[in-house]
């Protein structure tokens, strides 16, 4: 039973926390609720300043950055256009396919044209044989990255085998935890875009260290989530204030399914998310709902 303490000293507390609880595990679980109670502690400071938690940070570097619709796996390419052009109309220029089927990859981007940027996340659904094979085949589709392309999604080697062998950018990053972490998978030279998720890391405290580090190593900071309301908004404080933050992820889910929490997807210009409104992290509580 830890004894009862000051909220204001938020790295303190991330360190007494994870003391506490590292000998039960680095990962998993045990990392996302220290990443809760982390970003609890930096949005509480925020409030009680009054102040937005980017302020907190030494303030944004980006006003506003792109931020991308990542879609659902749809396995349909007449779902997958549909749900692109209502993403278009709220104003992305750019979305993320969880598809693993190249050709349908391929229909997508004739069907969009040159204009959209597309991502490919396919979540470590090859071997490293075959997703060298995908990526020489996806070379040919205009994408800005092909996401996890090996599985386990942590095998480093096997990552750097497909960076060699095809000539698209490796994004990764979304299944680390640790500082360390992510010091090997950036060791590997493989990836350009690095996917933190800010709610398995531990939260905002280690990422500003996995900041530092992106920026050490030369890669675009690219916040996974795939959530709205309060990890979205601290992923966007946290992209806005780094400055190798490039892109932010929102989810975009098919029109007849919703987040239980029922929070609006952020509104864009020219593609772009600004922070979010308020002290803390931002409200992301709307017309009486809670979060
Ligand atoms: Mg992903």
């Amino acid at each position: 039973m830890l004894p009862v303490q000051d909220a204001d000293r938020v790295e303190q507390l991330w360190h007494e926390l994870w003391d506490f609880s590292y000998r039960y595990g680095d990962q998993g679980i045990l990392m996302m609720a220290l990443s809760g109670l982390d970003l609890a502690l930096w949005d509480l400071l925020g409030k009680r300043l009054g102040v937005p938690v980017a302020q907190l940070l030494g303030g944004p570097v980006h006003s506003k950055l792109p931020a991308y619709a990542s879609l659902p796996p749809l396995r349909s390419v007449e779902r997958v256009l549909a749900e692109t052009d209502r993403a278009l109309t709220h104003g992305f220029h750019a979305v993320k396919l969880h598809e693993v089927d190249v050709e349908m990859v391929r229909m997508v981007r004739d069907g969009l044209g040159p204009d959209i940027e597309i991502m490919v996340d396919v979540n470590g659904h090859f071997d490293p044989v075959d997703a060298i094979a995908a990526g020489r085949e996806l070379e040919s589709c205009d994408i800005t990255w092909f996401e996890e392309p090996v599985r386990p999604m942590r095998d480093h080697h096997a990552i750097g085998r497909v960076n060699d062998a095809v000539d698209i950018d490796i994004a990764a990053g979304e299944n680390e935890y640790t500082l360390q972490d992510f010091n090997r998978l950036l060791g590997t030279g493989a990836i350009r875009y690095l996917q933190p998720e800010i709610t398995k890391i531990g939260g905002l405290t280690p990422a500003k260290r996995i900041s530092a580090l992106a920026e050490l190593y030369n890669v675009a900071l690219c916040p996974h989530n795939f959530r709205l309301g309060p990890s979205l908004n601290a992923s966007i404080h946290w992209g806005l204030s780094c400055p190798v933050g490039r892109w932010i992820e929102i989810p975009w889910l098919p029109q007849d399914r919703h987040f239980p929490t029922g929070v609006p997807v952020p509104e864009l210009k020219d593609g772009k998310v600004a922070l979010p409104e308020g002290a803390g992290f931002g409200e992301t509580v709307k017309d009486g709902q809670t979060d």
